[in-house]
């Protein structure tokens, strides 16, 4: 087993088998999060991680994607360059460049949180570790014992289809963050998340690309509004995506991949992307094991993210609800202020943002607009275009804000749902996640100067018009 001890003046006294107040099993966003607070609330802390701290929004998820997609942007600029009166064209892509400023990201972060590891005194066992019950994991034949909660936090990783093995050609997210070239024909199977980011990424770096999804729409999670509008954008940017159609086969050769579809479709490309979600990471760790209740994989909590176990918590992607490392972050906090004795709030999914952050953006926060009208009957809706606002000119992109309130025109009440779509729309969602957990209604946010030229003022002007106020027209 190697073992890395982070614990400072403390190192030569502690033991293998020495208990500390928490053990957290994985130390990707909800596992480092928890670590953290509980340290900074004066916890002890061990953590067991079989790659690297950090896991996999750090070193395989968020990071470097969003890197990749930041170079995708300015590949774009490069090209449009003379639309703006710039004389730039794109020359080609280098993958080792872009890898290597991806990498860097990657890495400057990796020291960083490191370092904070270290001097939170966090004692970091790297190892793979199995949860035997009681509040006890063990790793290669050794035992840490939490004296007041062992927390899972395992994370997730690429799932792939019944029959469809990943290899060679047929890759999954993970390898897709390695590649030294850009295809120049690929197959995305499933319009999520994942798979809209990397088929705007390869577009932007010149590739044809094919979207094939089961749903009948792109970024189905989100209100369909938002789906019309990333579709219109994709199609306008040459991005072909197949929706409400299912994958049959595979076939790999030398020159590449084709895909068959259930429609009796076939797709030739150089490379088919599997990006169908995640699933939990939960076998062989010892969950079922033990008791604890689970369900298709997932570790089932209550509000407060205990299991059915004493003493055992679950936070991040392998409990049920958005894979997303803020949720990570937030549920970690959230058990180590628990077990510090504080009083924390329990956390309102709904509540928290979602960004995809293909070209163009999509950002929500609360209900769609089925959800709002399943819970509360009678909900009102707008939606406010980007043409009007002037930002959105000078960046010359398309989309909108959709808002959706209780209520019908007489009575309306607090706003329930935001849904935008558009370049940079991602850092409208801080005020979005405001309206929606304050519960404000549109007259509140409306009462708001928001500054000009800035897209928070379609923002604004998007709530006049719920809250039935006439629309400035900021040029
Ligand atoms: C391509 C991609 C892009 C993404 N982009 C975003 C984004 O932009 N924004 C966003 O919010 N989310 C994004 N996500 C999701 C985000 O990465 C996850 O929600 C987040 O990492 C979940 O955190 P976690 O702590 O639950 O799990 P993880 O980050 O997966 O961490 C779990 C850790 O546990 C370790 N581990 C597992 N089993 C064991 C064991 N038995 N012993 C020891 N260690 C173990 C693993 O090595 C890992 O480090 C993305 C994911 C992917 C794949």
């Amino acid at each position: 087993m190697s073992e890395q001890r982070n614990g400072g003046d403390d190192e030569e006294e502690m033991t293998l088998s020495e208990t500390t107040d928490l053990v957290i099993l994985g130390g990707g966003s909800g596992g480092y999060a928890c670590a953290l607070r509980a340290a900074q609330l004066g916890l002890t802390v061990t953590m067991i991680e079989n790659d690297k701290v950090g896991g996999t929004c750090l070193h395989k998820g968020c990071i470097p994607t969003k890197a990749l997609l930041h170079a995708a942007e300015v590949a774009d600029s490069a090209r449009e360059g003379e639309s703006f009166g710039v004389k730039t064209s794109l020359e080609g892509i280098d993958m080792n460049g872009v890898n290597s400023y991806k990498d860097g990201v990657v890495a400057k972060l990796y020291k960083g949180l490191q370092g904070l590891v270290k001097s939170r005194k966090i004692t970091v066992v790297e190892g793979t570790g199995r949860f035997v019950g009681g509040k006890t994991v063990e790793v290669d034949g050794q035992r840490y014992t939490a004296s007041k909660a062992v927390v899972l936090a395992t994370g997730s990783y690429a799932r792939t289809l019944p029959g469809l093995e990943i290899g060679g050609k047929v890759i999954t997210s993970d390898q897709a963050l390695t590649m030294d070239y850009v295809p120049g024909r690929v197959v995305v199977l499933g319009g999520g998340v994942i798979g809209v980011e990397f088929a705007s990424v390869w577009r932007s770096f010149g590739a044809e690309v094919t979207i094939v999804e089961a749903l009948p729409r792109l970024a189905a999670l989100e209100d369909e509004w938002s789906s019309k509008q990333l579709e219109r954008a994709f199609r306008k940017r040459g991005i072909a995506f197949k929706t409400g159609v299912k994958f049959a086969s595979v076939e790999q050769n030398d020159s590449g991949v084709k895909v068959s579809l259930e429609n009796g479709d076939t797709i030739d490309a150089d490379l088919l992307l599997v990006a169908v979600g995640r699933g939990p990471r939960t076998s062989d760790v010892g969950y079922e094991e033990a008791g604890i209740t689970m369900d298709r994989g997932f570790v089932i909590t209550n509000e407060q993210l205990r299991t059915n176990l004493d003493g055992v918590y679950a936070v991040g992607d392998i409990v049920p609800g958005l894979q997303l490392a803020h949720r990570g972050f937030g549920q970690g906090i959230f058990v180590a202020e628990q077990l510090a004795g504080l009083d924390p709030t329990p956390i309102d999914e709904t509540g928290i943002p979602k960004v995809t952050y293909c070209n163009p953006e999509i950002a929500s926060v609360g209900l769609t607009e089925p959800q709002a009208k399943e819970k509360y009957g009678e909900v009102s809706t707008v939606v406010y275009d980007l043409a009007g606002n002037g930002k959105s000119q000078i960046l010359r992109t398309a989309g909108g804000i959709k808002l959706i309130c209780v209520g019908g025109k007489d009575d309306r009440g607090p706003v329930v749902g935001i849904h935008m779509v558009g370049a940079r729309v991602g850092e409208l969602v801080g005020e979005a996640q405001l309206v929606y957990n304050w519960e404000a209604h549109a007259d509140d946010v409306a009462k708001l100067i928001h500054a000009h030229p800035t897209q928070t003022e379609a923002f604004g002007e998007a709530h006049l018009a719920l809250a039935g106020k006439p629309l400035h027209a900021h040029g």
